[in-house]
């Protein structure tokens, strides 16, 4: 099993630091291989997404990720910003699966703002694609208008679209991720106003079609923003675009207490993956010892998961989480009155400990 370590940016040397010292503890027969990406690639090498760092990671099983990102690197040419790294790697890699549980442990049902019973037992997937849509559709720029409401006026421009295989392919990753789950896809879209998103719905239901055992609702997006604040737990999985699923997937992460708890997969259909938490590079805290590795752990847990096979390995990594989360041990992000407030690497220290047990139990 080769992996593709690239920590990055701001805390993600700090978080990633931690998840390795978890995964030494399972003993597996592992090569990591560490390289640079973002900020600090730019820094060594002139560029976020240097060809070594690629070439790397698409000769790995899995790439283990931190985050990438500064504001200092604000002012640079769009394709010179660390943020590039990540959008290159899943393109190149065809990342187009992006999987985001929201799960609320017990122990934090008081650290989300919202209503404990809303979010107490919350158990919900979010599917994003993640290769298609506006963020990469062409064309795209600047230009002077030539119609529209303001003519000869400078102008700025994206393309929204997707073609009827990405969709396929993203509808199919949803509904036999719903059938091991509680078999209901809610497909999120614009239909009442963009062309795009008709097409993606009508997609979405014709693929349902092979999967008459899962439940399938249609919801438009900005119903869907509501709703996952209204009634979380009425989502089983939820599968949409880019764009969308880029925000709502932020959102259901604060269901959840901490963005500093939810880890991500970006799968392709080798199975090759991308694991990152959900959150970024938070510069704000970074070198400070107090980010939540909790994410980058449990991203771990997904990678020995879905690309090295080793799902009893990434139970034992869960539930030593939950465990360390059970003794009242918090970081700042969590942290609530009567937990014990801990700093990165005791956090980091303490599952290693709670895994080693189990390990050995
Ligand atoms: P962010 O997720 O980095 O931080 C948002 C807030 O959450 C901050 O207050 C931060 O301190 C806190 N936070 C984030 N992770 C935490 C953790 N593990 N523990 C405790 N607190 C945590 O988002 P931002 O501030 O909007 O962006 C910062 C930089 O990260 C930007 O340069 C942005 O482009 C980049 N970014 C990178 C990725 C990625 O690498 N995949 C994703 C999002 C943002």
């Amino acid at each position: 099993m080769k992996i593709a370590v690239l920590p990055g940016d701001g805390i993600g040397t700090e978080i990633v630091a931690e998840a390795l010292k978890v995964l030494k503890v399972l003993n597996l027969p592992m090569t990591l291989e560490t390289a640079l990406v973002g900020g600090a690639a730019y820094e060594a090498h002139g560029h976020p997404l240097p060809e070594s760092t690629l070439a790397l990671a698409k000769a790995s099983d899995a790439v283990l990720f931190g985050a990438v990102g500064d504001w200092k690197y604000d002012t640079l040419d769009r394709p010179l910003r660390p943020e590039q790294a990540i959008l290159g790697l899943r393109k190149n890699m065809g990342l187009f699966a992006n999987f985001r549980p929201a799960i609320c442990y017990e122990q934090l049902v008081g650290a989300s703002s919202l209503k404990p019973e809303l979010i107490a037992g919350l158990d919900i997937l979010i599917i994003r694609e993640l290769t298609g849509d506006i963020y990469f559709g062409q064309p795209r720029g600047r230009r002077v208008a030539t119609d529209g409401h303001f003519p000869g006026a400078e102008e700025a421009f994206d393309t929204m679209r997707y073609a009827k295989p990405e969709i396929e392919r993203i509808a199919h990753v949803a509904f036999q991720a719903a059938r091991k789950r509680n078999k209901k896809v809610t497909s999120v879209d614009k239909a009442n106003v963009l062309e795009t998103f008709q097409f993606w719905k009508d997609v979405v239901t014709e693929v349902h079609a092979q999967y008459p055992d899962v439940e399938l609702e249609h919801m438009y997006v900005d119903n869907a923003a509501m709703q996952l604040v209204r009634a979380p737990k009425k989502f089983d999985v939820v599968v949409t675009g880019n764009m969308f699923g880029d925000i709502l997937s932020d959102e259901a992460s604060m269901l959840t207490g901490s963005i500093g708890m939810l880890p991500s997969a970006s799968l392709n259909s080798a199975n090759q993956g991308l694991y990152e938490p959900s959150h970024g590079s938070a510069p704000d805290i970074a070198g400070k010892g107090i980010a939540n590795p909790l994410a980058t752990i449990l991203s771990a847990a997904m990678m020995l998961r879905f690309s090295l096979n080793q799902a009893a390995s990434a139970d034992l990594i869960e539930q030593a989480v939950k465990n360390v989360l059970a003794q009242g041990l918090r970081t700042v992000d969590i942290y609530s009155e009567g937990t014990t407030k801990v700093s990165t690497r005791e956090m980091g220290d303490a599952v290693v400990k709670a895994l080693q047990v189990l390990v050995h139990a």
